[in-house]
């Protein structure tokens, strides 16, 4: 099959997010199963241009009449990356904006153009396309083009995070100068809203998310982002299948970060790498202390919320334990960023490191014991992925993915990988945190038949990469 993937960002040109590495590992799995795939993308100012070679040139019809475009295209692991040139992308130095907290004013119209010229780039290449992915709201309006030009083609559309929706002014879609079908918009009678993502929704032929759990999930007020409604009115037609993680960047036995290499068999490595980051973080140099980590965005999806405020003051309550360590990495909401400083100042067993580091996340999911992930919501989330890789078991709410990848071990002692939270509260936090703690100090013997465990969990591309090809092949036999 030939399968276009649309996307606005993909390892390793472009990445703001958990998006990117799904690019980027998902386009080569399917190409190593022998599908023939290509990547469609903007290419930034900030991509390296070497080793691409230029593509067609064609223009695009929008409002201000035809909008002249060209590709350069570069292959990679057996998939093609096809780069759309404009100024929109070319001269901007950010994917969504100069910072992560502005986008671009004229974002409704940058990707209105991205993704209005998928048709237009079809044709040009004369690539016969079986199937066109598209990727989360900035190619929301794809299966939409694709049906106005006439393509005989098949959509299938990913939602990576329901939350972000590329919601604009109505009088927006006047800028692609097209006659838009009232499915696109979102909102009330008299306040519509174009909904980009909602328009890949409503027109794709089948909508798939990156863990069973989050498909469920979705389809409740809790978690449907207003759009519930519109995913169980499809939910025929909508599927999860779990994302898998990068093998090669993330294995500890030839991690490019940290010297100190482990294996399920050979764990001494991943006991020298936790005192040396014990001593170089400065907290108290003792193997017996149990050292979590949390490394996220710090944001309030991460439960920083639930461990920071409200009444119960959690994470002070767990500082005040002489069996706790707690490294947190990361960047994101100021407001939590001081607040963890200021907890930082007053106890010696929690390091703040803002920064966004893959030497220091790496080092961190190698050298800790626990790997805290209390997110509110996670579609898929990575980071508890690479821990069970790592031997450092999560303790997670059970949501999202974090539900499909972490078996408890409390309810399940001879299968569990890590410690689940069923609701998300301060109450429930310290609950996982100390089964944990206990655990650890109590029964070293089924720690390390649960950390042999997470390490062996299948985690590859390989089996969603197959289930991938199912769904394509449903719709082009159907
Ligand atoms: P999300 O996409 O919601 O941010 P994921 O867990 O799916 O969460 O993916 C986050 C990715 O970003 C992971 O690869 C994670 O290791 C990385 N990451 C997040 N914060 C940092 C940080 N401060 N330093 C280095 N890597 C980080």
């Amino acid at each position: 099959m030939n399968i276009l993937m649309v996307s606005s960002e993909a390892v390793p040109f472009s990445k703001s997010g958990g998006l990117a590495d799904v690019l980027g590992s998902l386009s080569p799995a399917l190409a190593k199963k022998g599908e023939v795939v290509r990547v469609f993308m903007p290419m930034y100012s900030f991509i390296d241009r070497k080793g691409f070679r230029k593509g067609p040139r064609f223009t695009v019809p929008m409002l201000n009449g035809e909008v002249a475009v060209s590709t350069v295209s570069r292959k990679l692991d057996g998939v093609e990356y096809v780069g759309l040139e404009h100024p929109y992308f070319t001269e901007r130095s950010g994917i969504y904006g100069d910072t992560s907290f502005t986008p671009y004013a004229d974002n409704a119209e940058r990707f209105m153009l991205f993704a209005k010229a998928v048709p237009y780039y079809l044709k040009a290449a004369e690539w016969n396309c079986d199937i066109v992915h598209c990727h989360d709201w900035t190619a929301g309006l794809v299966p939409f083009y694709l049906k106005d030009c006439q393509m005989k083609v098949h959509t299938v559309f990913t939602i990576h995070n329901l939350a972000y929706q590329g919601d604009f002014s109505r009088f927006d879609t006047v800028l692609g100068g097209d006659r838009i079908p009232e499915e696109v918009f979102s909102g009330p009678a008299g306040g519509r809203r174009l909904n980009m993502l909602k328009a890949g929704l409503e027109l794709a032929d089948k909508i798939t998310t990156v863990s069973p759990t989050y498909a469920e999930e979705i389809q409740t007020e809790r978690y449907g982002c207003g759009l519930d409604w519109l995913l169980r009115e499809r939910k025929e037609d909508l599927k999860g299948i779990l994302n898998g993680m990068d093998m090669h960047e993330w294995n500890p036995r030839s991690d490019k970060f940290f010297p100190e290499h482990y294996s399920v068999k050979d764990r001494s490595g991943k006991n020298e790498l936790k005192a040396r980051v014990q001593k170089e973080y400065g907290f108290k140099e003792d193997p017996n202390i149990p050292l979590f980590t949390m490394i996220s965005r710090i944001a309030d999806q991460k439960g920083y919320g639930e461990l920071l405020g409200g009444n119960h003051p959690v994470l002070e309550e767990l500082l005040y334990q002489e069996n706790f360590q707690l490294l947190v990495i990361g960047t994101g909401d100021k407001h939590y960023e001081e607040k963890l400083k200021e907890a930082e100042k007053r106890h010696d067993n929690l390091v703040v490191n803002i920064a966004f580091s893959s030497v220091t996340a790496h080092e961190a999911e190698g050298a800790a014991d626990f790997f805290l992930m209390p997110s509110r919501y996670e579609p898929c989330g990575l980071n508890q992925m690479y821990s069970l890789h790592y031997g450092t078991l999560p303790v997670a709410h059970r949501t999202g993915g974090l539900a499909d990848t972490i078996i408890d071990i409390t309810a399940n002692p001879s299968t569990g990988t890590g410690f689940l939270m069923e609701d998300l509260s301060s109450e429930s936090i310290s609950d996982a945190v100390n089964r944990a703690i206990r655990y650890y100090k109590e029964n070293r013997e089924g720690m390390e038949k649960a950390i042999t465990r997470a390490m062996t969990v299948d985690l590859s591309w390989d089996k969603s990469a197959g289930e991938y090809i199912e769904l394509y092949n449903t719709l082009s036999k159907g």
